[in-house]
C-alpha cells in the first residue's frame, strides 16, 4: 500500500517529518508522499533523514487555486526529478499572498475584539501559516471551543473574521507544474462541488491535468469507483491517500487503502 496525501508540521499538520516516517515504516507502506499545503520544507527535512528499508518517499506538495470563487486544490509530484528554480520562485509569490491575508486576518479579529498578535500565530505555523493555526490560537485564547467552532465564528468563509487571500488560478498552477516537470492530480474531487463534475475534470484533462484523486477519505465508495471510471475516460492516472493530518484531524497514515500499483503511474510519467 502506498499513502501519496500527507501533511508535517511545516503545514498543518501536526507531526514532524522524521515521526511521518516512522509511521510510515510501521504502517508497512511502501511509498510515502509528503505534500504539505503550499511548501516543500517537510518533505525536505524527511528527506535529509535516512529513509527506512523498503519505503519510497515522494516529494509533493499540495497547492491551494481559485477556480472562479472556489478554492480547488491541487496535488503535485516530482518523484524524480527536482522542481525547477522558476517554479520555487513563484512559490515564494504564494507565500506573499498569504501573509499578506495573514496581516490582514490578524487586523480585522483584532477588530472583532480578539487579543491576538501576529507573531503568536506565525510561531504556530512555522513555515507556512495558514487559518488552522489562527483556529489554534483562538481556541488557546478561549475564544472558540474548537477548531470547528473557531471557523464558524470567526475564519470560515461565511464567518465576521473572513478576509479573501490573493492566489494563483487552477489554469496557472496546471501550467506552473507542467512546465517545472511535476505531475498533477486533483485533489479530493469530492469536495468540487460543481454541476456537472465529469465535463470539468474532462476541461481540465485537456488543460494539462495529469491524475485525480480517487482514494480520499472523504470519498465513499461509490464516489472512488466514479472518479476512477472518470480517470480512465479522460485519460487520467488515479493517486490517492489519507490527507494525514497528525492528531489535528482523525485520520491514520495509510489509514485509505490505496494499492502499491498505482506507484508505477508517478515513477514511470512520460517526460
Ligand atoms: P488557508 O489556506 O490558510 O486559508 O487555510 C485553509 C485550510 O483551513 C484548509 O486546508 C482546511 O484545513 C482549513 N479549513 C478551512 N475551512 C475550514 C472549516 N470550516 N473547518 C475546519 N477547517 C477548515
Ligand atoms: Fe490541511
Ligand atoms: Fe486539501
Ligand atoms: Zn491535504
Amino acid at each position: 500500500m502506498i499513502d501519496l496525501h500527507t501533511h508535517t508540521d511545516h503545514s498543518d499538520g501536526t507531526c514532524r517529518p522524521g515521526e511521518l516516517l516512522q509511521l510510515a515504516a510501521e504502517a508497512g507502506l511502501d511509498a510515502l508522499a509528503i505534500t504539505d499545503h503550499d511548501t516543500f520544507t517537510g518533505y525536505e527535512e524527511a528527506a535529509a533523514l535516512p529513509c527506512p528499508e523498503g519505503l519510497r518517499l515522494i516529494r509533493g506538495i499540495e497547492i491551494t487555486c481559485k477556480n472562479h470563487r472556489e478554492n480547488v486544490h491541487l496535488l503535485a509530484y516530482f518523484p524524480l526529478r527536482e522542481p525547477t528554480p522558476r517554479f520555487r520562485e513563484w512559490l515564494q509569490t504564494i507565500h506573499a499572498g498569504r501573509q499578506d491575508r495573514n496581516l490582514r486576518l490578524i487586523q480585522r479579529l483584532r477588530e472583532l475584539g480578539l487579543d491576538l498578535q501576529l507573531q503568536e500565530v506565525e510561531a504556530l505555523g512555522r513555515h507556512m501559516t495558514g487559518r488552522p493555526h489562527f483556529a489554534r490560537l483562538v481556541v488557546a485564547k478561549g475564544y472558540a471551543s474548537d477548531a470547528e467552532d473557531a471557523f464558524r465564528r470567526y475564519l470560515g468563509e461565511s464567518a465576521a473574521g473572513f478576509v479573501e487571500r490573493r492566489g494563483p488560478s487552477l489554469l496557472e498552477v496546471l501550467a506552473m507544474v507542467r512546465e517545472a516537470g511535476g505531475i498533477s492530480s486533483l485533489a479530493h474531487p469530492v469536495r468540487l462541488g460543481v454541476d456537472d463534475e465529469d465535463t470539468f475534470i474532462a476541461g481540465l484533462a485537456a488543460a494539462g491535468l495529469n491524475a485525480i484523486e480517487a482514494y480520499h477519505p472523504d470519498h465513499s465508495l461509490k464516489d472512488t469507483e466514479r472518479y476512477l471510471r472518470i480517470a480512465e475516460r479522460c485519460g487520467l492516472g488515479v493517486t490517492g491517500g489519507s490527507d494525514f493530518h497528525g492528531s489535528a484531524k482523525r485520520r491514520g497514515l495509510g489509514s485509505v487503502q490505496v494499492d502499491s500499483k498505482y506507484l508505477s503511474f508517478l515513477l514511470n510519467f512520460p517526460e
